[in-house]
């Protein structure tokens, strides 16, 4: 059985060209993170080393060592997959090493199983040498070997490598259908179900990880109230706060991108309660606050510093000053009852 949720036409396709013997030699997974990207290669690389009449079983040996990563017919190469000392630098790219490693591995006959499966997570990290080395893989394929790549964004990977691959777009699951998952399949109770279900945007594996990691939420939460501290601070106050984003953003361009996506949510439930569309809110714990804030802001308001907080997002996408950036996003906050406070444009440089 399948276990990844949803992607029914994902599994479809892969199921028909089990079947068929019709597999490519390399897939490329395309969807937000936590979608289900990784359990999907899994379950294929599951499927076709599996021993049971109907694969993938999820039960057969073979089967387990795969879900548990203990294959040797099945690699995992990713960011994480290396440099992990205490004194080792965070790595940066996947390295040409790494897939000279892989290939290497490819050129030899199955081990254990009947295929050699190779995952590569996150491929829009591959560094240009080594996309370049894997591309010459890609277009000699080896029978009996499978390349995955599981990328959040298929435009960070070179065309050639990417047109050697069938593509498989994985979507959001519908918030209902990732909300009865975790209450059917994971015995989270109904309220938290409903909660972790609208924060993960239809990502089912953040919000698995969520509810065993009460970490993830407070963080959230954490981030959530800052926020709320921030739309009621003065000038200084923000800015300070756009300045220490930036230094964060040097460091961790992902982390600001979330705290970007976590106001663009809260803001866009203002404006769904301001239209009387409450029931699909994200922050659904915090409704109260939030019709409550709404009354204080016009829908001109919240349309325009929606339009704010994208454009930010999208200017720190193509490299603009992070600190600029955040500061114009922090001067953008819409005063509350439509006062335009007069206060002076921050020195842009
Ligand atoms: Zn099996």
């Amino acid at each position: 059985m399948w276990q990844v949720v949803g992607q029914t036409r994902a599994v479809s396709l892969l199921q028909r060209s089990l079947e068929r013997g019709s597999l490519a030699h390399a897939y490329l997974l395309i969807g937000p993170a936590h979608v289900g990207k990784m359990t999907l290669a899994l379950n294929l690389a599951q499927a076709l080393n599996c021993e049971a009449s109907d694969p993938p079983c999820g039960e057969c040996a073979s089967c387990q060592k795969i879900a548990l990563a203990k294959h040797a017919d099945v690699q995992i190469i990713g960011l994480t997959s290396n440099g992990n000392s205490a004194e080792a630098k965070p790595q940066a790219e996947i390295s040409i090493d790494q897939i000279r490693q892989i290939q290497h591995s490819a050129s030899l006959p199955p081990f254990e199983g009947k295929h050699k499966v190779f995952i590569v997570d996150g491929a829009e990290q591959l560094s240009d040498e080594a996309a370049n080395c894997l591309l010459k893989t890609l277009e000699e394929p080896v029978s009996k070997v499978i390349f995955i790549l599981l990328t959040i964004n298929e435009r960070l990977l070179p065309a050639t490598v990417t047109s050697r691959c069938q593509r498989l777009e994985l979507p959001p699951l519908a918030v209902t259908e990732v909300e009865t998952t975790l209450s059917s399949s994971w015995g989270i109770e109904l309220q938290r179900a409903r909660l972790l279900a609208r924060l993960s945007h239809g990502c089912l594996g953040w919000a698995i990880s969520a509810a065993s990691d009460d970490g993830l939420l407070r963080q959230y939460t954490e981030r959530l109230d800052r926020l709320l501290d921030i739309i009621n601070a003065d000038y200084e106050e923000r800015f300070a706060y756009a300045a220490q984003l930036a230094a964060q953003f040097s460091q961790n361009r992902e982390l600001v991108q979330e705290v970007l996506d976590l106001w663009l949510d809260w803001w866009r439930d203002l404006l769904l309660v301001k239209v009387g569309c409450s029931d699909i809110i994200t922050n659904v714990d915090r409704s109260a606050t939030l019709i409550e804030m709404a009354k204080g802001y016009s829908l001109a308001q919240i349309k325009a510093f929606i339009n704010s907080i994208q454009a930010a997002g999208g200017q720190l996408r193509q490299n603009a000053n992070p600190r600029l950036v955040l500061e114009v996003l922090m001067f953008s906050i819409p005063g509350k009852g439509g006062v335009v406070e007069e206060i002076p444009l921050p020195n842009v440089r």
